[in-house]
């Protein structure tokens, strides 16, 4: 991983449960983390050029997309020409609305699964940013590859999915070997394959570890290198394990979750995303195309019960 630059490191606004840090990762490029644990702290990206600013992700609740376009706005590198989606869910494209005039990118269904899940948002942000929800879906999207420039700097948009989702994109940064995952990576956080694939995670992560990052910015926690992917795949192999055991048996994903828990990865911040990911393991192991629809209501309210009433579980 290469050396933050101290000079652009440390500044936030916003204080716990979020604790934002920015970290200059390459030149002119920085990363958006956060050290707190609020609801879903997702990471972001900014990539300055000559001609303007293009953010990777947007975080949210609202006051912290504020938070980072008040970092953006500091920086002088001009306007927000460019936000590219990693996927479509709502802790990284809430804060879509405060870059108006930005080209929105994202995988074409990534545009298709926003229209979808915006009923969601009220109960995934309850409380006051209820009446501020505003989903500013992608203007430009596309199915494989898409190459952005910044000036000269290439920032490639390739497809992954699906993995943690339908429509999982990762933004490379060729020269600098800087790899912005969205949430196909974690960093000290449970993998989230409820609404993807376990199986098309691995592969996902297979493709990751081929571009050979120095600096590797996951959907949440801190910068990390290329050891995350170690993680993550032990994770998804033990998860595929697991399933099968209790799917040979004739158990429910819940049943074997609960016999499985806490398992050697208990110390992963949100260890009850065990339960979704074996109901996806379970409907892989049932067959079928990787990334289809399961009955989510019924996984949310066996992830809650699993969790034992210590509060709603954030599985974006
Ligand atoms: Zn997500």
């Amino acid at each position: 991983m290469t050396q933050p630059n101290l000079s652009r490191t440390g500044r936030c606004r916003l204080s716990a449960p979020f604790e934002p840090r920015t970290t200059e990762i390459a030149d002119g490029v920085y990363a958006y983390t956060s050290a707190g644990d609020g609801r879903c702290p997702s990471n972001a990206g900014v990539i300055t050029g000559p001609d303007g600013v293009t953010i990777v992700d947007t975080v949210a609740p609202r006051a912290r997309a504020q938070d980072l376009r008040a970092f953006v706005d500091d920086l002088g590198a001009g306007p927000v020409r460019v936000v590219v989606n990693t996927h479509h869910h709502v802790d990284h494209t809430l804060g879509n609305a405060v870059f108006p005039g930005a080209a929105v990118v994202a995988h074409v269904l990534a545009r298709s699964e926003m229209a979808e899940s915006a009923l969601a948002l009220a109960r995934l942000w309850p409380g006051g940013e209820r009446d501020e929800v505003r989903l500013v879906p992608p203007s430009v999207t596309f199915d494989e590859r898409l190459t952005l420039y910044s000036g000269d700097r290439r920032v490639e948009l390739v497809y992954c999915g699906p993995a943690h989702t339908t429509n999982d994109v990762v933004a490379w940064l060729p020269e600098d070997r800087v790899l912005f995952t969205g949430d196909i990576v974690l960093s000290g956080v449970t993998p989230c394959t409820v609404t993807g694939s376990v199986e098309g995670t691995l592969r996902a992560v297979a493709r990751l570890r081929a571009f050979g990052a120095r600096t590797v910015v996951c959907g949440r926690g801190p910068l990390r290198g290329s050891d995350v992917f170690d993680e993550t795949e032990a994770y998804l192999r033990w998860v595929q394990a697991v399933a099968m055991e209790g799917w040979r048996r004739g158990l429910t994903p819940l049943q074997t979750a609960e016999e499985a828990a806490p398992g050697p990865f208990g110390h992963l911040n949100a260890p009850e995303r065990l339960v979704g990911n074996l109901y996806r393991a379970f409907a892989e192991l049932d067959g079928g195309a990787l990334g289809r629809s399961l009955e989510l209501p019924r996984v949310f309210e066996e992830t809650a019960r699993f969790r034992e009433g210590a509060g709603p579980a954030c599985l974006a």
